[in-house]
């Protein structure tokens, strides 16, 4: 059971829409500190141990500073999220770059900020090479296909598009060596939002077996082992947070006989989440704009699925809580809709919750990562603003909304007027 909690009462949430109207991300900077702390303790048995926070999941700079200021790096996998990491100061070996498909500016700026370079496939070695030159530290993504079962968001590795092979990894540090690269790091991610800690204990095991293997074969030694991210989160309540305590007992045992039995520690171990760090620290705030009768129950809001898309990309369950009728009987069954012309813009679907009215406030829990992020204008629609409610209880805007100005700066009207259609 993970009970669904809000940093803010009624009386505050309606304080802060008079001077931000809704809808609106907001994320409690407190509980993402007091998160990254836990986390780091959990990880603090290993000595060297680093969190690069996925700028995808929600890549906003003063977020990232507030993770940087936990000890976190940043792991980019795009130009933007690079130049990201740059302008909040997180630049060198603090960058883990997991990109793949990777065009050319993109390794060269990574390369030119010193960010520790992951490399998504083995014919990458030569196009780094070649548009970028080769770092003294390289790292390799890698894809253990039918040996490990994959989850539902990212499915069977085998079918999936990232990492090298088995084969592929031996050939490639073979070649990044005889080159002269003299530093290394294995890196995997196979699963996203996985709430059983074992999964990522497994991944470890087989990331520590190859590092013991690729070691002996190739002479080689490996600074760091990145584990990747997809620690999932407790969407609904009943489920639970995996047990970061007992997962990191797990890791620890498998590290002492494979990694310590066999002469190969020293090794770092890394982890690139994004979910788990803001997740749950971030609430959509919205509210009912209509509500209308038909065959079913509808509560139109004033938010849509351009703020918070993964309802209706992947049926995931997101809580809600409606401000002052928390304790009121959940007797009516809703479905909470946006405003785009998409049968799928629903935020939930025979949802249970009590009887709404236009104005009311509803606060959709878990939309601190892959949130905003995935925020797009179909349709016309604008992204929200995000708010950050800073450990005193002020508000700091930390992004402003959209306005249909900014929608149509990629268009040029003035040329309009002269076209001939
Ligand atoms: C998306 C992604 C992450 C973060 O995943 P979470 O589920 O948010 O922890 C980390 N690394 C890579 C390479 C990714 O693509």
């Amino acid at each position: 059971m993970t009970p669904k909690t809000l940093p803010f009462t009624k009386q505050q949430i309606e304080t802060i829409i008079d001077r931000h109207p809704t809808p609106f991300h907001l994320y409690d900077e407190k509980a993402i500190r007091e998160n990254a702390r836990a986390f780091n303790k959990a990880f603090s048995w290993n000595d060297g141990f680093r969190e690069f926070f996925a700028v995808k999941a929600a890549p906003n700079p003063y977020l990232m500073k507030i993770l940087k200021a936990e000890g976190f790096g940043a792991d980019c996998s795009s130009l933007a999220e690079l130049i990201l990491a740059e302008k909040t100061g997180i630049t060198g070996e603090s960058i883990m770059f997991s990109s793949n498909d990777t065009p050319a500016e993109e390794f060269r700026l990574a390369r030119k900020l010193g960010a520790i370079i992951n490399l998504d496939d083995i014919g990458h070695i030569r196009y780094l090479e070649e548009c970028a030159g080769l770092p003294d530290l390289i790292c390799f993504r890698y894809n253990p296909g039918p040996l490990k079962k994959g989850n539902v968001i990212i499915g069977h590795p085998e079918d999936a598009k990232y990492g090298f092979t088995r084969e592929q990894l031996f050939e490639g540090y073979r070649i990044c060596r005889d080159k002269g690269v003299r530093r290394f790091g294995l890196h995997t991610m196979v699963a996203s939002n996985e709430l059983d800690g074992d999964y990522f204990v497994e991944t470890a095991q087989i990331l520590f077996e190859l590092v013991v293997q690729i070691s002996h074969a190739l002479n080689i030694r490996f600074e760091f082992i990145n584990i990747g991210g997809g620690i999932g989160i407790p969407y609904r309540p009943e489920q639970n947070r995996i047990d970061l305590e007992a997962m990191n007992h797990g890791i620890r045992k498998k590290y002492e006989s494979i990694i310590v039995k066999n002469g190969m520690a020293p090794v770092k171990l890394y982890t690139e989440c994004g979910r788990c760090i803001t997740g749950p620290y971030g609430y959509l705030v919205s509210k009912v704009l209509h509500i209308k009768d038909t065959y079913k129950q509808f509560a139109g809001l004033d938010a849509c699925m351009a703020n918070l898309m993964r309802p209706a990309l992947y049926g995931a369950y997101h809580h809600i809580t409606v401000m002052g009728k928390e304790k009121a009987p959940h007797n009516v069954m809703y479905d909470v809709t946006g405003s785009l012309c998409e049968n799928n813009d629903k935020f939930a679907i025979d949802r249970m919750l009590p009887r709404l009215e236009p104005g009311d406030i509803l606060v959709i829990h878990d939309a601190g990562a892959h949130g905003y992020a995935m925020g797009f204008n179909y349709n016309g629609k604008l992204r929200s603003a995000e708010l950050l409610l800073r450990k005193d209880g002020s508000v700091l805007p930390i992004r402003r909304a959209e306005t249909v100005d900014d929608y149509f700066t990629t268009l040029d009207f003035a040329g309009l007027k002269t076209f001939q259609g």
